[in-house]
């Protein structure tokens, strides 16, 4: 038997849980978190794929055992056999007829558990005792991703998502959080979309709660955006039609910048062993500081947290200081381009990819990345008032590049030739008129 049938037999016992519902009273009801949730809705397989020879054997009273049978259609009898169901919800098993997945060793039933999605982990534990008790072990709840949560379980054709649909969700995505501190995950990643100053969601403590239960130290992978709730509906921020409105988002920005400094702090002690980090970032000195507390951190990509925010030369000297062993950096930074903007200089030893093409108003005077083999860039539209580019004098990439980054082979998707530092050859031009924004290779008032 291969992982694949294993893995078919086993939805055909969710399926049985499904509408058998054996409880059992250790520890929270995960199945209950699940139970209307349509979260990762796949419906299991209704019988095992025919692959060769091995096929659903009707006869046998146990929902997925397999035997070796010629092709043949389910009878009228086999799906009365199938339907024998003791009282107490379990069919009769005969000695021969055991699935071979209880034998298997307890760490091989973890594995093939841990393949599956959420909401049939939730159904898997209803199966029996001892399934409820494997789907508790910590370690195949590697993956924790908050992300994918529906914000509706059953939505009719006409349904329009309100501010009730957010409340149910809310109450579904924290009572999972509640099951996981249960379990004590050993997760490896982390994906979720809260805004954590949101103080009447909450978001901010069952994060924290979430993460002091977790076994953070395992966590290599994380994903976290803190500025905001997409699911929520009505859930629009950034935008100020008054100056009133404008100091109110203001304030809440600073408010949630303060608590994301909080989270960033609880969150480097939890998870020290980070690989990679996505993150929108707030540039403060602060969150610099702990960043540098993350020893492990390989990848780094820093999203943009608020459009009215600059970024200085100082703080950016500090980030790349204080991460001597990041290999690839992604900056998404909106700078105020026109008069008065800053050039920025890039020194780093550890940086073998660089991706500023999020980025605007974002150019660089010059580089010393003397490990950098790739680098992406794009020319933003301009991002401030206007200017007459006569006012505006860019270093040309290009130089930049050649006097900054002697180890490049990749620029954008173009492989570089081994001598394109002597030389620039057509197809570079060609990228550099579409990516520079130097009078040389920029035309007309796009930046
Ligand atoms: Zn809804
Ligand atoms: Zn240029």
């Amino acid at each position: 038997m291969n992982w694949n049938q294993m893995l078919q037999t086993m939805s055909y016992h969710l399926r049985g849980a499904k509408k058998n519902k054996i409880h059992t009273t250790e520890g929270p009801d995960m199945g209950a978190a699940f139970r209307k949730s349509g979260w990762n809705a796949k419906k299991p397989r209704t019988e095992p794929a025919h692959n060769g020879p091995i096929i659903w054997d009707p006869k046998n009273t146990l929902p997925g055992s397999l035997r070796v049978k010629p092709k043949q259609k389910l009878s009228t009898k086999s799906k009365k056999s199938q339907s024998k169901v003791k009282k107490n919800g379990h069919r009769k098993i005969k000695s021969e007829e055991v699935f071979p997945f209880s034998q298997l060793p307890s760490n091989c039933k973890l594995k093939i558990l841990s393949y599956l999605g959420e909401s049939d982990r939730g159904a898997a534990g209803q199966v029996c005792r001892e399934w409820n008790i494997l789907i508790k072990s910590s370690g195949i709840w590697d993956t924790i991703n908050f992300t994918t949560f529906p914000l509706c379980t059953n939505p009719g054709k006409t349904h329009e998502c309100s501010h009730e649909c957010y409340q149910k969700y809310m109450t579904r995505v924290k009572n999972y959080m509640t099951y996981l501190g249960y379990i004590q995950p050993a997760m490896k990643k982390l994906q979720f979309d809260f805004d954590i100053g949101d103080k009447e969601d909450g978001w901010l403590t069952c994060l924290e709660r979430f993460l002091m239960n977790c076994q953070g130290d395992k966590l290599l992978y994380a994903r976290m955006n803190w500025k905001e709730t997409p699911v929520k509906p009505f859930c629009v921020d950034g935008f100020a039609w008054s100056s009133r409105e404008y100091n109110e988002m203001v304030h809440r920005h600073r408010h949630r910048q303060r608590d994301f400094i909080q989270f960033l702090e609880l969150f480097v002690n939890v998870a020290p062993n980070v690989k990679q980090l996505m993150v929108p970032f707030d540039w403060s000195f602060r969150s610099i500081y702990l960043l540098s507390k993350l020893h492990q951190l390989e990848t780094l990509i820093l999203e943009r947290y608020f459009v009215f925010h600059t970024l200085n030369q100082n703080a950016l000297d500090e980030l790349l200081r204080v991460m001597p062993k990041v290999r690839k950096l992604v900056l998404e930074v909106w700078c105020p381009s026109g008069r008065g903007l800053e050039l920025y200089r890039m020194s780093s030893n550890s940086i073998e990819t660089l991706d500023i093409s999020q980025s605007r108003g974002f150019y660089l005077k010059s580089v010393n990345l003397p490990n950098m083999v790739s680098f992406r860039a794009t020319r933003h539209p301009w991002n401030g008032p206007l200017v007459s580019p006569e006012h505006i004098n860019l270093p040309c990439l290009y130089k930049v590049l050649v006097q900054g980054a002697p180890k490049l082979r990749q620029f954008n998707d173009l492989i570089l030739t081994e001598d394109w530092r002597q030389s620039s050859c057509p197809k570079l031009e060609e990228l550099l008129k579409t990516v520079c924004s130097c009078r040389n290779h920029k035309q007309g008032w796009s930046m």
